[in-house]
This record gives structure tokens, C-alpha cells and sequence, in this order.
């Protein structure tokens, strides 16, 4: 059977039959009425039909004067710039709590040794940093006896972490690395970087990783080299550079993908030309990497929770409405990073659709709200949760819609991804475009460079559909000027509602999302996707 008609049979079904054969509009007509009377009592809810108009006074609960005071309150300095797994991140994550239990949505967090639910998901972390005590680098170079007889020529040298060189890059555990080195050769055009597995690779910094430009894509990443040196010329002052720690999620060890810039007296010792363009094997270069880290666990929360679905057969299938709330903290010079368009825009957005959705009618699939932490440090809490759903047993997420900056540049746009070039292109797009015309926005598809910058990657990765609404970058990017001034409100509320429209027609359409890659799309739609 094919899905399409299955899920026709369902609506039916659940509609006494009626629905079909007294016609659309007149179901529809009965259906406002009913549960515009019914909305506040207790009566089992009403499902709506699959193109029933998302309730005009719900989408007035939409403001830009509310939306401004849940910015106004996440980017002040009180809140640090809500840095991952600080008591400030925490205190935003109560906030958004709140705003859950105020709305009366089911807890969709842990379920806590008293048996009870929580809105907070926590999960754990780790902060690492290399250790410039122990970290070294150790260069053997042998070269073969000139004569018949005569003895190899062998030199070494120990270069320090701080002292040589910095490095990026460290993993979980103190270990060491022993291996031969390869030279990628300066890159063309015709010959991008090499990047070999179970090496030490020298690279020039300019070089495109063809590794990096993979794990950019989204595609699984091949295996790195033992490590990459980069080497800069000389001018390169190595002590300069501050240790860098790390936050990384605790879902397994991390090995190390260690970077670092080769000091200029290296190059002379391991006999390379930089100005050479042939990728080649140093035979005669052996080296070890001792790679000493220090470590401190830590954890930091998402905050989820839902309101069930109003169809008893389609109740299990929720949408999920996801943004971050966390940001970058505070910069060395004590100013604050508040974060305002990134991201308590988005997160406001969500804050919004939670008090429409709560004062209207509950549409027939679950809509689920959360905000997750730590994706300015790698899309960690949304990794975290899509790993370790906390919804109840049953529930499977069959769609994401993810804010991520919504406030700022053309009033009257919003960019969306993935557009039809994407290989994650999915049936959400087009409900998205006619909820953004309803609004009087454009949606613009120039954003599938961001795909995988933001947490809807991480549902993406499930082969669950996405689409991620976003501003566009801006000058106060990840500056401290970020600031809740700077916002057009007006257009984030117009956003807003645009994802609340998105959200109702998502959640009572007749089917539910699915990918359409590019080979699908060419199929007729008459026929369908098997189930
Ligand atoms: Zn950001």
C-alpha cells in the first residue's frame, strides 16, 4: 500500500467517515466552530482537518513587543552571553522552563528518580586543553652513509608545545603517536591538499583539506593524519599563541585531530622545499607526538518539552521546533557577547509559537519545543539529544524546523535550507514558502552553505526532514555589538508566525514529511513512495 493512501484512509477514518463526502469546506467550517467553543474546556480535543487555517487570533498572540522582552532579558549582560555550562546558561535554560510550565506543556526532558519528568535534558561534557608540559614533538632524521661503509647520519630535535609551537586539535586522553611523514607539496589548482590516514602530514595553511571540505559537506569524514603541520615561513612567532581549551561532548572518547604550525627550524632538519608543488614521502623523517591534555567534566542542559497531538493515530508523530539559546560568553577584555540576533532571536521565535500554540487548538501530530546548548561549541546539545531522545517511548520526531538568527538585514526575507539543489531537500520546503508568502516575506534559498552549520544538521544526519529559517550573517556577527537594539523585531514577529503557520500545517497535514532526493522528485507524485 502505498503511504499517501494509508494516510487518506486514517484521516477517514478518525473523521467518522464524514469528512470526504460532505465536502472540504463545509468540515472545515464545522470544524473552527467547534473548536473555537471547545477551546478551555475539557472535552476530548477536536482533530483538524489537514488544510484547516492556522486560527487568526492565535497568530495575533504573535508580537514583536514580546519578542523584543524575551531578547531584551537572554542578551543582557546579566546572562554573560549565556556561554555553554556556565551558571548563566543555566539560569536561561530556567527561564525557558518556565515558560514551558507557565504554557502547560508536557515535560519532554529526563525523567528524573522520583519517577517525574523533567523540561531539562542534561548532558555531559568535557573541557580539554593540550598541556604545554608535556606536550613535544620529537624529529628523527636519518640519512643513508654517503660512502660503502660509512655510518648514517642521524639527527634529532625535541620541539615544545608553547615554546615551538601551538597546537589545536587534542582529543579526550593523553596519548603519543609514532609515525613516517609525507609531504603534501604546495597545492594547484589541478592537486589539492593530500590528507593521508596513519601519517604525519605536512601541509601549506592555504591548502583547502580535502578532509575539511568533506566533514563541510556533511559526509562522514575520513580517518585524519596522525597529525597535520602546517609549516608558515619564517616571521612565525610560535610563543605568541594562548593554549586553547575545547569543549567537546561526552558521548564517547574523542580522539585527537591535532594541528599544529611547524617552527621554521624545522624545515630546514626534515629537508623540504615549500615552493615545491610534487607531494612526496620523507623517507628518512620519523616522528612522535606526545600529545598531553588536561581535562575537566562538565554538563550543560537542553530544555524540551510538548504538546501532544490532538489525532490518537498520529499523536506519536512529532514535529519538532528546535534553537539554540546558548552563545560565546564573555570576550578576554570582560565585554559581553549578548548574542541577540545569535540566537535569542530564534529562541524568543520558539518562546512565541509555545504561547500560540498553548492558546489555540491542539493540531493532530505532536509539536515538540527545544532549545538546545552548546551549538556554538560544535551543535552539541542537539547531537546530544537527536543521539538520546528524551521524548516518551514511542514517540518518533518526523520533521524539524530550526531557528537560528531571525532578526536581522532585509526586512521583508528570510533564507531558507535546504533548497531543491540539497540532497536533504524534503516536502517542509514548500509548506515553508506558502507560510512565509502568508506573511509577506520572500523566502530565499541562497543559505545551503549553513546547512550543517546549525542543529537541524544533526536531524538531517537521522534522515529526518529539515528546514532551518535564518537572517543571514550581519556585521555584529559574533561581535560584541549583537545587541538587542540592533534587532527588527517587526521581522522576526513576521518570522515567527511564518514557523507557527509552518508548524499547524506540518503537523495536520494528511502525510508526514519525507526527503525527496533528487531521484524521487522525478517519480510522479500520483504514484507515491512506498511506506
Ligand atoms: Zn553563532
Amino acid at each position: 500500500m502505498t503511504f499517501i493512501r494509508a494516510s487518506v484512509l486514517r484521516s477517514f477514518m478518525f473523521n467518522g467517515g464524514s469528512w470526504r463526502s460532505s465536502g472540504q469546506g463545509a468540515l472545515l467550517a464545522a470544524w473552527v466552530a467547534v473548536s473555537s467553543a471547545a477551546w478551555g474546556q475539557e472535552a476530548a480535543p477536536e482533530v483538524p482537518p489537514p488544510d484547516a487555517p492556522p486560527p487568526a487570533a492565535v497568530l495575533h498572540e504573535i508580537t514583536a513587543r514580546e519578542l523584543k522582552a524575551h531578547v531584551a532579558f537572554l542578551a543582557s549582560d546579566l546572562l554573560k552571553g549565556r556561554d555553554t555550562a556556565t551558571p548563566e546558561s543555566r539560569l536561561a535554560a530556567e527561564y525557558l522552563a518556565a515558560q514551558l510550565l507557565g504554557h502547560g506543556a508536557t515535560p519532554g526532558g529526563d525523567v528524573l528518580e522520583d519517577g517525574q519528568a523533567s523540561y531539562l535534558q542534561k548532558f555531559p561534557l568535557a573541557r580539554v586543553a593540550p598541556d604545554p608540559e608535556t606536550t613535544t614533538l620529537e624529529v628523527i632524521v636519518e640519512t643513508p652513509a654517503e660512502e660503502e661503509g660509512g655510518q648514517p647520519v642521524r639527527k634529532t630535535a625535541t620541539y615544545r608545545m608553547g615554546r615551538d609551537f601551538q597546537l589545536l586539535g587534542v582529543g579526550t586522553q593523553t596519548e603519543t603517536r609514532s609515525g613516517a611523514v609525507v609531504f603534501a607539496g604546495r597545492p594547484t589548482e589541478a592537486a589539492p591538499a593530500v590528507d593521508e590516514a596513519g601519517v604525519f602530514v605536512i601541509r601549506d595553511p592555504s591548502a583547502p583539506s580535502r578532509r575539511l571540505q568533506r566533514q563541510a559537506e556533511g559526509a562522514d569524514a575520513p580517518k585524519p593524519p596522525l597529525a597535520t603541520l602546517l609549516y608558515r615561513g619564517a616571521g612565525f612567532d610560535p610563543s605568541q599563541g594562548r593554549v586553547r581549551s575545547s569543549l567537546t561532548l561526552l558521548e564517547a572518547e574523542r580522539p585527537a585531530d591535532p594541528t599544529l604550525i611547524l617552527p621554521e627550524s624545522a624545515r630546514e632538519l626534515l629537508g623540504f622545499d615549500p615552493n615545491d608543488t610534487t607531494p612526496r614521502a620523507l623517507p628518512q623523517v620519523q616522528m612522535t607526538l606526545n600529545l598531553g591534555v588536561t581535562r575537566e567534566d562538565l554538563f550543560d542542559h537542553n530544555v524540551v518539552g510538548f504538546f501532544p497531538g490532538s489525532d490518537p493515530e498520529r499523536t506519536r508523530e512529532v514535529i519538532i521546533l528546535s534553537a539554540h539559546y546558548d552563545h560565546i560568553g564573555v570576550a578576554p577584555n570582560g565585554e559581553v557577547f549578548n548574542g541577540a540576533d545569535d540566537n535569542a532571536s530564534g529562541t524568543a521565535g520558539l518562546l512565541e509559537v509555545l504561547e500560540a500554540l498553548a492558546s489555540g487548538p491542539r493540531p493532530a501530530r505532536t509539536v515538540a519545543f527545544l532549545w538546545v546548548s552548546g551549538e556554538e561549541k560544535g551543535l552539541l546539545g542537539s547531537r546530544w539529544f537527536a543521539n538520546h531522545v528524551s521524548l516518551p517511548e514511542g514517540y518518533e520526531i518526523v520533521g524539524n524546523v530550526n531557528m537560528d538568527m531571525i532578526s536581522r538585514n532585509d526586512p521583508l526575507a528570510i533564507s531558507l535550507t535546504p533548497s531543491d539543489k540539497h540532497p536533504s531537500h524534503n516536502t517542509i520546503v514548500a509548506h515553508a514558502v506558502a507560510a512565509c508568502q502568508a506573511e509577506g516575506i520572500e523566502a530565499r534559498f541562497d543559505a545551503d552553505q549553513y546547512f550543517f552549520r546549525t542543529d537541524s544538521a544533526n536531524f538531517a544526519r537521522k534522515g529526518i526532514p529539515v528546514v532551518f529559517f535564518f537572517c543571514g550573517i550581519h556585521p555584529d556577527y559574533h561581535r560584541v555589538s549583537d545587541d538587542v537594539d540592533k534587532g527588527d523585531f517587526d521581522k522576526a514577529a513576521k518570522v515567527t508566525r511564518a514557523v507557527y503557520r509552518l508548524v499547524w500545517s506540518l503537523a495536520n497535514a494528511t502525510d508526514r514529511p519525507r526527503v525527496t532526493a533528487e531521484a524521487e522528485t522525478k517519480t510522479d507524485p500520483n504514484i507515491g513512495s512506498t511506506d
